[in-house]
């Protein structure tokens, strides 16, 4: 099975429509046959993300280190629960188990995880696409801030591509099916 790995908040934030967007992700990444990949946790956009997926019959793999279980509210309820030791082999194992990178609204950690897998595409250590989805508009300042990191010249255009970002959800998905459907073929090959 092809996994997609999504990065999200570990709380829900304060508007009803981010985890609904959450849920509807999962429910979206169940139905194309794509597996979930994520960081386990069982509130928040985390927490309404992988409900989603199971909603839908999918499968999802939950990546957890032991110490952030009972603050994370770690879930038991996954088909594959990996709790690992630290943080380093949470996110080695996420990316090396995901054939792309989905970023939905969240805040730090969400942030990092997001940055490091882009600026490791830009330094040529994957070439796994990242994905970003622009629910109400949270992540218009990001696209701003890329932009105008382009325009400055602090970022190549090559750089600047790396980062898609997509205001529907249905057209994210349609697009990630292709992109791991090419990914495997060339796998294969
Ligand atoms: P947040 O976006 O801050 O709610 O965090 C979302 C998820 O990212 C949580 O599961 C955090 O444990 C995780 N996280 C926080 N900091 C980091 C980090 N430096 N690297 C990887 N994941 C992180």
């Amino acid at each position: 099975m092809t996994n997609v790995c999504v990065f999200c908040g570990a709380s829900p934030g304060n508007r009803p429509e981010l985890v609904e967007a959450a849920g509807h992700l999962g429910e979206a990444i169940g139905r194309a046959g794509l597996g979930l990949v994520y960081g386990a946790g069982g509130v928040g956009m985390m927490g309404a993300l992988s409900d989603g997926v199971l909603r839908a019959g999918g499968h999802v793999t939950g990546v957890i280190p032991s110490a952030l279980m009972e603050r994370e509210f770690g879930r038991t309820d996954i088909p594959d629960l990996r709790v690992v030791a630290d943080m380093h082999e949470r996110k080695s194992l996420m990316y090396e188990l995901s054939a792309a990178f989905v970023t939905l609204p969240g805040g730090l950690g969400t942030l990092e995880e997001f940055f490091e897998t882009v600026t490791w595409s830009q330094l040529g250590f994957h070439t796994k696409p990242s994905l970003v989805l622009n629910v109400a508009s949270y992540y218009s300042p990001l696209r701003e801030l890329l932009d105008h990191a382009l325009t400055t010249g602090f970022i190549t255009p090559m750089a600047r591509d790396l980062v898609s970002v997509y205001d529907d959800t249905d057209e994210l998905v349609a697009e990630l099916v292709g992109l791991t459907a090419v990914r495997a073929g060339a796998d294969a090959i």
